[in-house]
């Protein structure tokens, strides 16, 4: 059940922030494609970043991101936030670093995404809650069309089981 994610929302604007700050989470990790911005979205949104500031009265707001780190740079300086690339999630290492830097434990970190191979996969790994959202586009890196094969395998076998189902959101 490594892929499973412990809640699955429409998009970040879904999520229940107070939800989790009850749940004890003090960190939320933001992937940055498809989850913040479309892919060729080069500044946030006045909507992410207006969603960004009010998460930030109540949490630790970070991205990290598998993109190359020149391309997260100018985006999360734009956004006002730290962000962390080439990230090569599904390892656990920025998540690991994440933890240390900002002394927060692995339950206590919130990972966003919207792919279960990386995000989903590292996030749980580590131990931490995590969310996965419906992709934000269609379009995606190419490395993610190959990533997207496998999610779809995934998937197929989570609806088998009766575990999860694509577009029937829920929070546990
Ligand atoms: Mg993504």
């Amino acid at each position: 059940m490594l892929f499973l994610p412990k809640m699955y929302q429409k998009s970040i604007y879904t999520i229940s922030y107070q939800n989790l700050k009850q749940k004890g989470i003090k960190c939320l990790v933001f992937d940055l494609d498809n989850t913040l911005r479309l892919i060729d979205e080069k500044l946030p949104s006045k909507k992410v970043f207006q969603l960004i500031r009010t998460l930030e009265k109540d949490f630790i707001v970070l991205i990290l991101s598998n993109s190359l780190k020149k391309e997260v740079l100018s985006y999360k300086n734009a956004l006002q936030v730290e962000g962390i690339g080439h990230a090569r999630k599904p390892s656990t290492k920025g998540l690991q670093f994440i933890s240390q830097k900002y002394h927060v434990k692995p339950h206590e970190i919130a990972m966003i995404g919207d792919q279960l191979v990386t995000d989903i996969l590292s996030g749980n790994r580590f131990g931490a809650y995590t969310i996965y959202v419906d992709a934000l586009g269609t379009k995606d890196l190419k490395i993610t069309y190959f990533n997207r094969f496998i999610e779809r395998r995934i998937i197929r076998s989570y609806e088998r089981q009766k575990i999860f189902k694509r577009g029937v959101y829920y929070e546990k």
